[in-house]
């Protein structure tokens, strides 16, 4: 079966066997192979634009905002002076985005192994990529692997928001890039990692969870719900150096206020 197929872009993969979401298309806004993946944007029928990467889908307009809310406000608000955050892929820029709304962070650095994701989000979906130009972002084109070799004691936060581990994003999900980034975190860091589906990846999880518990005193698993990712949800791996971090009791929690200024939906 062809993933585009009678007006349907179907998911089909082998990390969800026998099972695939499907959204009705109605238009291939673009369509490119860049050096690391296949790219494209799909104008759906009601769930706005689609990225795909590999035949994945990576977002949709109608529901990223519980991913990104998620994986930038959870960590940073779980950390008592998150100044310098590191981003690690996030090429859609949606992490960026949210990042730029938490008054807590002063500076962001982002390092995505693919332009190409970069110009198209640019280009297809400027909701998401409207945090490239802030001024406080600094951005870097390569490998998040290796940038992490070359960062020591640096952050305060480091989240990843890779795509799923198979092509450029397997080594994002292997123990010696917990450790680098263990090292590239200042003494009371926080990590905040893509931690795939409970309902279909039990054993990856477990795998991370139990070599995180060699490397940090604190580990938590939390999750939301994305309605057009594998099983309608997705998980993030957090741990903290500092052992009197409590993931389930956020040091700052937003006012009613913040909550309708910054324009959350999901938090
Ligand atoms: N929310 C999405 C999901 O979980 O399906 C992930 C979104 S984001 C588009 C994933 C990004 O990770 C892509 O832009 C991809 O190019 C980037 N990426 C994959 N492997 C990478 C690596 N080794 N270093 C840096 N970025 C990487």
């Amino acid at each position: 079966m062809d993933a585009l197929q009678n007006g349907w872009f179907s998911e089909l993969n082998d990390l969800w066997p026998g099972q695939c979401m499907s959204l009705k298309v109605t238009k291939v806004l673009h369509e490119e192979r860049s050096k690391y993946q296949d790219i494209k944007v799909l104008e759906t029928n009601n769930h706005g634009r689609a990225l795909v990467l590999d035949g994945v889908i990576q977002l949709t307009e109608s529901d990223e905002f519980s991913y990104q809310e998620m994986l930038a406000h959870v960590p940073v608000n779980s950390h008592p002076n998150p100044e310098n955050v590191l981003v690690i892929g996030g090429g859609d820029g949606g992490v960026v985005r949210e990042l730029t709304k938490n008054p807590a962070v002063k500076k962001i650095t982002q390092c995505e192994i693919d332009d190409r994701v970069i110009e198209i989000s640019k280009e297809y979906l400027p909701t998401l990529s409207e945090g490239f130009q802030s001024p406080k972002l600094t951005l870097h084109l390569g490998d998040g692997f290796k940038f992490m070799m070359e960062h020591e004691g640096e952050f305060d936060v480091i989240i990843t928001d890779s795509s799923d581990p198979v092509g450029p994003a397997m080594s994002l999900f292997e123990k010696s890039y917990y450790e680098r980034m263990k090292k590239a975190l200042k003494p009371d860091g926080i990590i905040c990692s893509q931690g795939e589906c409970l309902w279909l990846h039990l054993n990856l999880i477990k795998e991370m969870q139990d070599f995180c518990k060699e490397l940090f005193p604190v580990v938590d698993y939390c999750y939301c719900s994305v309605p057009t990712y594998p099983s309608g949800q997705i998980g993030f791996i957090l741990c903290s150096l500092n052992p009197e971090t409590n993931f389930n009791e956020p040091i700052r929690i937003f006012s009613d206020k913040e909550l309708e200024d910054l324009s959350f939906k999901y938090l």
